[in-house]
């Protein structure tokens, strides 16, 4: 999945995912990805979150909707983040190492974070017009 979340300068947030789907998926499979609340969800009283990875865990909790009521509560991005995942693992503790699944948030204030359980995920964030006003988040 791509996905990306937005703030606009009159402090709009929005976002968009976009996705290939899973390898060997049934033919019909719908994952997360257009489904709102799973796959993205903006709020934008809020803030805003996408997902990755496998879409029936992230469907089953209404993933990006978990982590955008966890920001209404008061969670940062990447602690709401971190517990969608966690919620997911939870209900299947022996698959954790297995499961991957990333969640990327942004709230109202322009503050981002993400969680994945697994090495090697990663975020680009840009708040201009040029390359040198974009930074890679390694999580
Ligand atoms: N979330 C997608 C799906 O389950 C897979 C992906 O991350 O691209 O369809």
């Amino acid at each position: 999945t791509i996905g990306m979340v937005a703030l606009d300068a009159q402090g709009n947030l929005s976002g968009a995912c976009t996705t290939s789907g899973m390898a060997f998926k049934l033919h019909g499979r719908v994952g997360d990805s257009p489904i709102i609340g799973a796959g993205l969800y903006v709020d934008n009283e809020v803030g805003a979150a996408t997902a990755t990875g496998v879409g029936e865990e992230v469907i089953r909790v209404v993933g990006s909707f978990l982590v955008v009521e966890l920001m209404r509560q008061g969670y940062s991005p990447e602690a709401a983040c971190k517990e969608a995942v966690m919620r997911i693992v939870k209900k299947k503790p022996e698959k954790a190492k297995e499961i991957q699944i990333g969640f990327l948030a942004l709230n109202k204030k322009g503050e981002h974070g993400a969680f994945c359980l697994q090495q090697g995920f990663s975020y680009a964030v840009t708040t201009g017009e040029t390359p040198e006003q974009e930074q890679l988040i390694k999580g």
